[in-house]
């Protein structure tokens, strides 16, 4: 047998995606499942948006562009960046990638060396560990309790950093718990940052949705100090309902901007010309239909927590942002359900899925067992049947 790499064998694959493949099989069988798999928004993209994709590709805009964007996106980046968090970059500290997730893999591959060290919370998005991997560096895993809101404690920072330390991850609402960071402890971590001169990378693809009248600090902003060392990264998938477009971006120091750009330059080479078009249109128009989404969300969130209220011995930190909630399920773990016992959160989900027509994602893959995902990027009738059915089938 020809042997594949190693890095290759070492990559789990998504669980999120795994989970969706069951669900949308059993539906596909004719199976009533209520989905809150989902990790994109459920509203189309808007026709203002859609339509400059038309008029760009009417327009013949169909041939490669700057490998890290167009001139006139990193401009309007640029822009959004001075008026939604203060922030004041040059076009050569911006590039745009094919989503926001290939942002983030970008900069790992600008900035790490085998074993070098990278920190983040669990429970994580399951990309981090994976990518950190990929770039041959190690993940520095640091536990979080829903009494901490998921957010790590500067002491468990400061606790983890080596000299082999490259980089700290913060994710700001964060899949899959929807907590934020308060501003005080997102400070204290930045200032660990940049005593030590790690990187500081800020995931903020989930900034326009926050509920409770919250606002979105970027750690970048804080001081000069805190900005020379941070990648903000953020893109068009979930505040526009964008996510088929692939349209992610990051602002960050010149010289690992630039050396993203070269490693782009010999994998994807620029994002789609049209998606990017698009993606200028959604940043300089008025931001009222996020608004609109938002609130939606909003609503979302408060029927999905009153409905988990209702449960028993189910715990979850209240989400302040982003489409997740992420209760903790284990005050049923050891209980024989539909047949088998229950032991673990990929059991439940699958009792869940198979006993009740709910499909849930399983909380192991983002370094979370006890827990299960469930987003509510869905209608709140959707939400409704759904939970009526998680608490009959827990009672
Ligand atoms: C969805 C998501 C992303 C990136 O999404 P793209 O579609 O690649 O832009 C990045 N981070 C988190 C935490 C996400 O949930």
């Amino acid at each position: 047998m020809i042997s594949l790499s190693e890095r290759s064998q070492n990559v789990t694959p998504s669980s999120t995606l795994a989970i969706t493949a069951k669900i949308n099989a059993l539906i596909a069988d004719g199976v009533d499942v209520v989905k809150f798999g989902a990790g994109e928004p459920d509203f189309d993209t808007p026709d203002y948006i859609k339509d400059a994709a038309i008029a760009a590709l009417d327009a013949g805009f169909t041939k490669y562009t700057p490998v890290p964007g167009t001139p006139e996106l990193r401009e309007a980046i640029t822009e959004k960046f001075k008026r939604d968090n203060g922030l004041s970059y040059k076009p050569s500290e911006v590039i745009v990638s094919c989503g926001a997730k290939h942002t983030i893999y970008n900069i790992f591959q600008a900035i790490c060396d085998p074993g070098d060290e990278v920190i983040f919370a669990a429970p994580y998005w399951v990309s981090y560990p994976e990518q950190v991997k990929l770039a041959g560096a190690v993940p520095r895993v640091i536990e979080t309790t829903p009494k901490q809101n998921f957010c790590m404690a500067p002491d468990q920072v400061e606790a983890a950093i080596t000299p082999k330390t490259k980089a700290i991850l913060v994710n700001s609402p964060s899949n899959p718990t929807g907590t934020t960071y308060d501003v005080d402890t997102l400070k204290a971590i930045a200032d660990l940052a940049v005593k030590h001169q790690i990187y500081l990378i800020s995931d903020e693809i989930y900034e326009a949705l926050l509920y409770d009248g919250a606002t979105h600090q970027s750690p970048a902003a804080f001081n000069e100090e805190t900005k020379a060392i941070t990648f903000v990264v953020n893109g068009m998938s979930k505040a526009y309902s964008m996510t088929g477009w692939r349209i992610g971006y990051t602002a960050g120091p010149e010289d690992a901007v630039s050396a993203m750009s070269r490693i782009q330059s010999h994998s994807t080479s620029n994002p789609t010309s049209i998606a990017q078009k698009a993606a200028l249109v959604a940043l300089n128009e008025p931001q009222d239909a996020v608004e609109e989404m938002r609130k939606a969300f909003e609503e979302r969130r408060d029927v999905i927590c009153q409905r988990f209220d209702e449960i028993d011995g189910i715990h979850y930190a209240r989400p302040q942002g982003a489409f997740y909630i992420f209760p903790d399920f284990s005050g049923h773990y050891g209980r024989t359900l539909g047949g088998q016992k229950v032991e673990n959160s990929m059991d439940i989900t699958d009792y869940l899925l198979n006993s009740a027509g709910v499909g849930v994602v399983p909380g192991d893959g983002f370094g979370a067992d006890n827990h299960l995902r469930l987003s509510f990027a869905t209608s709140s009738e959707e939400i409704h049947r759904g939970l009526d059915r998680i608490k009959k089938a827990l009672a």
